[in-house]
C-alpha cells in the first residue's frame, strides 16, 4: 500500500483524502516538513494558489518540498495544485512562487470571468472508458508545454482554439480540473498506479 500525501495548508483536501483512500491508498495530510520523508506521492489540491504559495513559505515546506519533487518523488496537483507544479505561471502575484517540476507555463483564472466555473466531458489519453466529467473552477489552463511534457487532454478555449487542461512529466502529473470533487476516480487511479510503479 502506498503512502500518500495531500498537501493540507488550504484547498479542498478532505475530498482528495476520500478519493485516495476508495483506492486504498495510506494517505497523510501534509503540514510540515518533516513528514515528506515517508511519503511515496503527494496530491497537491485544488483552492488558491498564492494562499497555498504564502502558507507553503509560511510552513517551510516551499524549499523541502523543492527538494522532494525535483528529487523524483510523484506527485499530482489540482487546479491551484496545478499551479504550484508549473516551473512557471503567468497572471501570478508579485511575490508568488510556485514549488515547481512540470516545464510548463500555466496561466491563472484563464478561462475568464464569465466562466467562473463549468462542467466539460474531456477526453484523457490513456484513461479509457467514457471521456472525463471535468469540474473547472476559476481554473487554470496549460499556455505551453516544454518538450518532456505529454498533452493528456485539452478543451475549447474562449475563442475555439483548444488549451490543455492535463499534463504530464513522469512522475508529475496535472489538471485543470477537479476529479476530487466527482465520483470519477479514473485519475486518482492514475496517479496512484503512477506511485506504485515508482517505488
Ligand atoms: N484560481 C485559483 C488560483 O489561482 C485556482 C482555483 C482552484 O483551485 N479551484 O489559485
Amino acid at each position: 500500500t502506498p503512502t500518500i500525501g495531500v498537501l493540507a495548508l488550504q484547498g479542498d483536501v478532505a475530498e482528495h483524502l476520500r478519493a485516495l483512500q476508495a483506492l486504498d491508498a495510506h494517505t497523510v495530510k501534509v503540514l510540515s516538513p518533516d513528514q515528506l520523508d515517508a511519503l511515496d506521492g503527494l496530491v497537491l489540491p485544488g483552492g488558491e494558489s498564492t494562499t497555498m504559495s504564502k502558507l507553503a513559505v509560511r510552513y517551510g515546506l516551499m524549499e523541502p518540498l523543492r527538494k522532494r519533487i525535483a528529487a523524483g518523488m510523484p506527485a499530482y496537483g489540482t487546479c491551484a495544485g496545478m499551479i504550484m507544479l508549473a516551473d512557471r505561471i503567468l497572471g501570478g502575484t508579485a511575490d508568488q512562487q510556485t514549488v515547481g517540476g512540470i516545464d510548463m507555463t500555466v496561466r491563472r483564472n484563464a478561462f475568464g470571468r464569465q466562466t467562473e466555473s463549468f462542467e466539460a466531458a474531456v477526453d484523457i489519453d490513456g484513461l479509457g472508458g467514457d471521456p472525463f466529467d471535468a469540474v473547472f473552477i476559476r481554473a487554470p489552463w496549460v499556455e505551453s508545454v516544454g518538450s518532456g511534457v505529454e498533452v493528456l487532454g485539452a478543451v475549447p478555449g474562449p475563442d475555439e482554439a483548444g488549451r490543455i487542461v492535463a499534463v504530464r512529466q513522469g512522475g508529475l502529473l496535472a489538471t485543470s480540473f477537479h476529479p476530487e470533487l466527482t465520483g470519477d476516480t479514473r485519475i486518482h487511479r492514475l496517479f496512484v498506479d503512477i506511485v506504485k510503479g515508482h517505488s
